[in-house]
């Protein structure tokens, strides 16, 4: 395996990959069990009791406090019932169990007349757009009235370097004017003066996709293009340690700094929801994995249990043992159950085999180092993850849990095959959650 960690983990290209094809909406459950919280954990208020009848949109939470997140029904049906399950992060919240009626009654924001940068920020602030590269928070959080129309430059992400994630890419190739629309839409907020299309180096089709449909539809439009190595971690962490330094932290806390960046499905979704008036409630994610039959990129609505994703995709070998991922093979968090409802964090659901995965038991730290060297944001993930064994949660946030970005590379890289990544995680997860002030 090569293994360049100057420049991030540099990934054997083993994988077919997924992104040719178009996006294929999930066949609908009968019951969808949504999650009412994001990751970052602020609390929300269920505005629907059992019995009620929704439509697809329907408010069913919103925020009790400010940074909370707006949640909507993903069906129309009827509220069955209303539990206390985990979402795929570890984190017990409630979930909205909705049983679909196949009536496919909708409810839609007005249509905006206005779409001035205050009235987008409106847009954006009930979207239910969630960041799923930032930490689990409401998009919204980051465009606050201090950030727009204050210049900010905008940096679109169309392709995912983990090896097994290429929804962003199959979004530019296929539904390219949705993507570009939003990306105008962010760039308007924020007064951009150009957009900035990043692309892996590997994403040649996609790129060579999108000069020409700017080329030919948004003659207009002040963009660059920029191309950025293949090697994992994601585009956007690499995008601030090449160039933007000065922006580092705003991968985590965006306020007040000088770039914004978003990927080709949050523009996707805000285009939806500025144009026509959708309530975001759904996400397009790439399923994969060797023994699964029909591999790709689908709009999955919050809610939707990975049982049922398995269901609808196919296993080649049933009897063959496999793991679920929540996420892509570098980052991506394995889960205990399929009873687990995919959220709008979800970047991805992996199904690895035992060709894919080591069943190798972790050993003890031989300090090697090689995990402090891989880590994108400098941790010091042996050190964290010591905090994290002994519940040292006031010591691992010292030390700077909060900026891990859950990439993977520390464990990827650790002889020791010590679950550094999935710990410190998890640990940074009960801090925010902590901060947050979360049920
Ligand atoms: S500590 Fe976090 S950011 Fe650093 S390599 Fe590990 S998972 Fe990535
Ligand atoms: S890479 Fe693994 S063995 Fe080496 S210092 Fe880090 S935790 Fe310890």
């Amino acid at each position: 395996m090569a293994i360049n960690l100057l420049s991030g983990v540099n990934l054997r290209m083993t994988k077919d990959d997924t992104h040719i094809n178009d996006i294929i909406e999930i066949r609908p459950p009968e019951l969808y069990s949504v999650p009412v919280v994001c990751t970052n954990g602020y609390p929300v208020t269920v505005t629907v009791k059992v019995g009620d009848k929704v439509k697809e949109g329907t408010l069913i939470a919103k925020p009790s406090q400010s940074k909370g997140v707006f949640v909507y029904s993903p069906t129309s049906g009827t509220v069955v019932s209303i539990v206390e399950k985990f979402t795929p992060t570890g984190m017990k919240c409630k979930h909205v169990v909705i049983k679909n009626d196949n009536l496919l009654q909708e409810h839609n924001f007005p249509e905006m007349t206005d779409k001035s940068p205050k009235e987008l920020l409106k847009r954006l602030a009930i979207s239910g757009i969630v960041d799923a590269n930032f930490g689990g928070s409401p998009t919204y959080l980051r465009y606050t009235l201090n950030a727009i129309e204050k210049k900010f430059n905008l940096y679109v992400t169309m392709s995912n370097t983990d090896p097994y994630l290429t929804a962003n890419e199959c979004l530019t190739l296929n539904r390219t004017a949705e993507v570009v629309g939003g990306a105008k839409y962010f760039a308007s907020l924020l007064a951009s003066e150009f957009i900035v299309f990043v692309f892996t180096a590997r994403a040649r089709q996609a790129k060579k996709h999108l000069i020409q449909f700017l080329k030919k539809h948004e003659p207009n439009l002040k963009y660059k293009i920029k191309t950025i190595s293949n090697n994992y971690p994601s585009d956007n962490i690499h995008l601030l340690n090449e160039k933007f330094k000065e922006s580092r932290n705003m991968f985590v806390e965006t306020y007040g700094k000088k770039a914004f960046v978003e990927d080709a499905i949050t523009c996707f979704s805000f285009f939806n929801s500025v144009e026509y008036g959708k309530p975001n409630m759904y996400r397009v994610i790439t399923i994969s994995g060797n023994n699964i039959i029909r591999k790709g990129n689908y709009i999955v609505k919050s809610g939707t249990t990975f049982q049922h994703v398995l269901e609808v995709v196919g296993v080649k070998t049933p009897d063959k043992p496999f793991k679920i991922l929540n996420g892509g093979i570098m980052g991506g968090l394995a889960e205990y159950s399929t009873d687990i409802s995919c959220n709008l964090e979800t970047l991805s659901v992996t199904f690895v085999d035992n060709t894919e995965y080591s069943e190798a038991k972790e050993s003890p730290c031989i300090n090697c180092g090689k995990c402090v060297a891989a880590c994108p944001m400098n941790l010091l993930p042996n050190v964290l993850d010591d905090y994290c064994l002994r519940r040292k949660t006031f010591d691992a946030e010292r030390y700077g849990v909060k900026s891990c970005i859950e990439c993977g590379c520390c464990s990827y890289v650790c002889p020791a095959r010590r679950y550094l990544a999935q710990r410190i995680g998890l640990v940074k997860r009960q801090v925010s959650r902590r901060k947050g002030g979360s049920k």
